[in-house]
């Protein structure tokens, strides 16, 4: 049955309970199933006509003993980590008829209309069942580029074994996003609003690594997290890949292309899953912003991180793509002394040149674009104003506009599937830009639980980057007398 090692090999196999509860491993790295599970073609066609969330129960129920959780339990985990998506196909695809072969797969009918809600529906129940089970608490912490926020918050809203603590980057996200985070009147969930932090997620995710570094403030206030790099996340994340192959292919075995807006490669990750699993993949188009670690290390095996750019697709500008030591250590044949020198390198240098068998390897199944703004603007506006008439948001635009690139490296009748991460009522603004609009904007890039927000108070609470370890620290040591 399937065990969780450490991308460093330095400790020893966990379960999936100890993996998901844990988020990172002790040594660091990040955790991974000692072996990716294999999925006959029979298989795949039985599985091609069940509803997303049988066919997620099928595939998680490979990645997952049972002596940890039952059958019915994660039946019922899932159902109740999908019911409140408003489209009964959960994550629809919906074709393009003005670009052949071309599909959008919306990933953001879950309550807080972005591609973070497939997993955090599930991955917080899981987390809330397995500390009631042991009649514990956790505080989870997450940093957010705007989107892992509002889904963690939501998730979390409500439940007694979970304190949620959601930190963003004041003025690098849009005040939509905002409000999804602390407009919610729940007692457990508490946002904070940081400020001096000009590499946005990043820095937040550096201060936190420092508190999740010490023990005896990890268990003191016990710290665990649910953010990209949660094991219980990447996993849900090939779900969508297998549930949108079989609505586009005319047969089972087909094989079609996926164009993924990328930022910290959790949802590629999972696609990397998918493929391995044996989902008739051709490629994988890793769609970047100016932000391009993932562009750069896939065309040049050059692995190196840059500053922070600001651009219309908040929710990518991410420079240290997390994931993507999963896929290295897979890709280096389970090298765990490799990952190890490649991390520490990263981390003192914020560059590694990975050796060729790798650098190939990285690429195989894998072909990359970087998007600029100007190109993402365009393409909401010439989706929107063509036949179509379908609004894009600003992360879908860079996966259509890369997929647009890359075109000719495919036969024209290869069906490709452009992952929609997120509503474009999330990002007004951007859409006003796109379209040129100034009065009332187009129906779509609306949603009533938006404006819903824009009626009620806001709670938050308000820090300098450097102050914010110290800060969080006595904010949440107060929340765990209170709960003594
Ligand atoms: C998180 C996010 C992404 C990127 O997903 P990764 O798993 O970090 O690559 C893309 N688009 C939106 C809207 C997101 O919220």
């Amino acid at each position: 049955m399937t065990h969780y090692i450490s991308t460093r090999g330095g400790v020893a196999p966990v379960d999936f309970e100890t993996a998901v509860l844990q988020g990172f491993a002790a040594d660091g790295g990040l955790f991974v199933p000692e072996t990716i599970p294999r999925v006959s073609e029979e298989r795949l066609q039985k599985w091609s006509k069940l509803s997303f969330v049988d066919l997620a129960f099928e595939i998680l129920s490979l990645y997952i003993e049972q002596t940890i959780l039952s059958p019915d339990e994660l039946r019922h985990l899932l159902s109740d980590g999908f019911y409140r998506f408003e489209h009964p196909d959960v994550t629809p695809v919906v074709p393009l008829e003005t670009k052949p072969n071309t599909y959008i797969l919306e990933l953001f009918r879950g309550p807080t209309l972005s591609f973070k809600d497939v997993a955090m529906g599930f991955l917080v129940n899981t987390v809330d069942f397995f500390l009631k089970r042991k009649n514990d608490w956790a505080s989870l912490v997450v940093a957010t580029t705007g989107d892992t926020g509002p889904a963690a918050a939501h998730a979390s809203a409500g439940k007694k074994s979970i304190e949620c603590w959601v930190l963003y980057p004041i003025d690098m996200i849009s005040e939509e996003q905002a409000r999804q985070m602390t407009t919610l009147e729940a007692s457990n969930v508490h946002a904070v609003g940081v400020s001096g932090c000009p590499d946005g997620g990043d820095d937040l995710d550096l201060v936190l690594a420092r508190m999740f570094a010490d023990d005896n403030l990890t268990r003191q206030l016990k710290l665990s997290s649910v953010n990209s790099i949660n094991w219980g996340r990447v996993m849900v994340q090939a779900a969508h890949y297998f549930y949108s192959y079989f609505r586009v292919v005319d047969r089972v075995g087909e094989k079609i292309v996926f164009s993924v807006p990328s930022g910290a490669f959790g949802n590629l990750f999972g696609g990397y899953l998918a493929r391995t699993m044996g989902l008739p993949v051709k490629a994988y188009i890793c769609a970047n912003n100016q932000n391009a670690t993932l562009h750069r290390a896939l065309s040049t095996g050059h692995f190196t991180k840059e500053d922070l750019i600001p651009t219309v697709s908040s929710a990518i500008d991410i420079v240290v793509p997390y994931n993507f030591w999963r896929y290295l250590y897979f890709a280096s044949g389970g090298d765990h002394g490799k990952i190890c020198q490649w991390m520490d390198d990263f981390k003192k240098q914020g560059s590694v040149q990975l050796d060729s068998q790798t650098a190939d390897a990285i690429r195989d199944g894998y072909i990359s674009a970087s998007i600029t703004d100007e190109q993402t603007l365009s393409t909401i506006a010439d989706v929107y104003q063509s036949r179509d008439g379908y609004l894009l948001d600003p992360h879908a635009a860079v996966a259509v506009a890369a997929a647009d690139t890359l075109a000719n490296t495919f036969a024209s009748d290869t069906k490709i599937v452009c992952l929609a991460t997120a509503h474009a009522a999330k990002f007004p603004d951007i859409v006003r830009k796109a379209l040129a609009v100034k009065g009332e904007l187009p129906e779509q890039a609306m949603h009533k639980s938006i404006d819903r927000a824009k009626e009620l108070f806001q709670h938050v609470r308000l820090c300098d980057c450097s102050k914010l370890a110290q800060a969080l620290t006595h904010a949440m040591q107060s929340v765990t007398k209170s709960r003594a």
